[in-house]
């Protein structure tokens, strides 16, 4: 429920900032790209008023807060250059090198994708797989994370319509990524940030009704904190207790359950107890303690994420008990560790506090980018392919395709702005006949970006195609089969010529 305030820092901070967790990073590129970036947006301002250099320093400000690489920072400082500037892709690469560069054209090009009103399920998820191919390198997820996180804090300084479809966006893009990145935290801040503007009512139903109900779980928590503090000192289990108010618009979704049916007294975490231990071990002795003092809620049960992580990778145990007068709470235990993971679980905050820990990673190679043993880079391999597979899954027309998704598929737009994703190697043919049979059937020219382009043309990422039709044409040409190399194409180019 509580979103943190974003206060505006200097170039010196962000630096100091960096220090703290790599002191080996590249601070001259760091200061290089700020230059940059001031000059780039000199004179520049947000509708709120302040310089746009500010933005910038915020955005690379919370990268650092997630603890990324020097290049990522400075990618931070530059994202808005291309977009907002007249600094060409070249200059960048020219004054700041490729890495940078590429990390800018990223955030760049996903910039593009708009949901323009358009809110289909599927058209979402179209967005979302999307952004994250055309990203391919997850440090541009993140930093456009933290540039709409920075953005949602100042949207009332925006049009009223404009600042509802950019909360929406949040909704239904950001904050679900959030969610897939394992940063549990940001996700409920953004949609909490986005919530009273794309629900207003609701927005103010949910704060009215939910009000006197926090303030009551607020007391009973620290009670409880206190008890439980106690009974843990005995037992010497050196732990930390935090209370943690539900995200608003988490409570809303849940209230709308039909089993809750708007009965905030059968939210069972409306507050919830965090204990923090040092040891995996301590988890399950706080367990029993916690157990001893307070009854389980039979029905309720335990559920240990520990034994099994969540697919996103959140480990925890979640217990609800009884508080002796009928009510009921969540305790969730897990170790320090498990817990920076779920609030702030980027890969890189994560591996590198293990890694330091086992003392096996130096700055220089925090800055270098080798932030992962072979070992650990299929884990994180992995996870990218269990995203991959739910966000295909659910798009019904691509069910055959493999986890090379990420690598071996393009998208491109139709002259309305509607995305398409294709595989390496399809031509103006194949993005015809995803669009439509008779579009592929009709097809007697394409233009890529404007120009006229053959029919065998190899599609690029990010590409515009438009497919020229001749209205008497029957049927597609054989000789298509040669180069087409989707199997819907090939598919319904054989079923037109066969069947005659
Ligand atoms: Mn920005």
């Amino acid at each position: 429920m509580v979103v943190k305030k974003l206060k505006p820092i200097t170039i010196g901070e962000l630096i100091n900032e960096v220090r703290s967790y790599n002191p080996n990073a590249d601070f001259d590129l760091i200061r290089k790209a700020y230059r940059l970036a001031e000059k780039a947006h000199q004179g520049q301002k947000r509708l709120s008023g302040s310089p746009v250099i500010s933005h910038c320093l915020t955005t690379a400000n919370l990268l650092a807060d997630w603890k990324l690489d020097s290049a990522s920072i400075a990618a931070g400082l530059l994202h808005d250059t291309v977009e907002d500037s007249n600094f060409t892709l070249e200059k960048i690469k020219k004054e700041v090198g490729e890495s940078v560069a590429a990390l800018v054209d990223g955030v760049t090009k996903v910039g593009h994708l708009k949901m323009r009103g358009s809110v289909s399920e599927e058209f979402i998820e179209t967005l979302r797989k999307m952004f994250l191919a055309m990203s391919r390198d997850l440090r541009v997820v993140i930093i456009k994370i933290a540039d709409r996180y920075h953005n949602m804090q100042t949207l009332q300084y925006l049009p009223a319509d404009k600042a509802k479809g950019i909360a929406q966006e949040t909704l239904e893009v950001y904050a679900p990524l959030a969610e897939r990145l394992g940063i549990g935290e940001i996700k409920g801040q953004l949609e909490d940030l986005s919530f009273s503007y794309v629900y207003p009512k609701d927005y103010r139903w949910v704060k009215q009704y939910a009000a006197s109900y926090y303030k009551k779980a607020e007391e009973q928590i620290e009670k409880v904190r206190r008890e439980l503090l106690t009974a843990l000192a005995h037992e010497s289990l050196r732990v930390e207790i935090n209370g943690r108010a539900k995200h608003f618009y988490s409570l809303w979704r849940k209230l709308l359950r039909p089993e809750i049916n708007k009965n905030i007294e059968e939210v069972y975490d409306l507050m919830a107890l965090r204990i923090l231990t040092d040891r995996v071990a301590d988890c399950y002795t706080a367990l029993g303690v916690v157990h001893k003092l307070y009854r389980p809620v039979p029905y309720l049960g335990v559920r240990d994420w520990i034994a099994q992580p969540k697919p996103n990778g959140y480990q925890s145990i979640h217990t609800n008990v009884f508080l002796g007068d009928g009510r009921i709470i969540e305790v969730q235990i897990r170790t320090h560790q498990m817990h920076e993971q779920a609030e702030y679980g980027i890969a890189a905050h994560w591996y590198l506090a293990q890694l330091k820990l086992k003392n096996k990673l130096t700055s220089k190679s925090i800055d270098e980018g080798n932030f992962f043993s072979p070992a650990q880079k299929m884990v994180w391999v992995r996870q990218l392919a269990t995203w991959q597979r739910e966000i295909i899954d659910s798009h019904e027309f691509i069910n055959s395709v493999r986890f090379d998704a990420l690598k071996r598929r393009i998208f491109v737009f139709s002259p309305k702005g509607d995305a398409f994703d294709l595989p390496e190697g399809a031509t103006p043919v194949d993005f015809a006949y995803a669009v439509h049979t008779d579009l592929g059937d009709k097809a007697a020219g394409a233009k890529v970006n404007g120009k006229m382009v053959t029919l065998n043309y190899c599609l690029k990422n990010g590409e515009v195609v438009e497919i020229l039709i001749n209205k008497n044409r029957k049927r597609p040409s054989e000789d298509w089969l040669d180069f087409v190399v989707t199997r819907l194409a090939r598919k319904k180019i054989g079923q037109k010529i066969n069947g005659k």
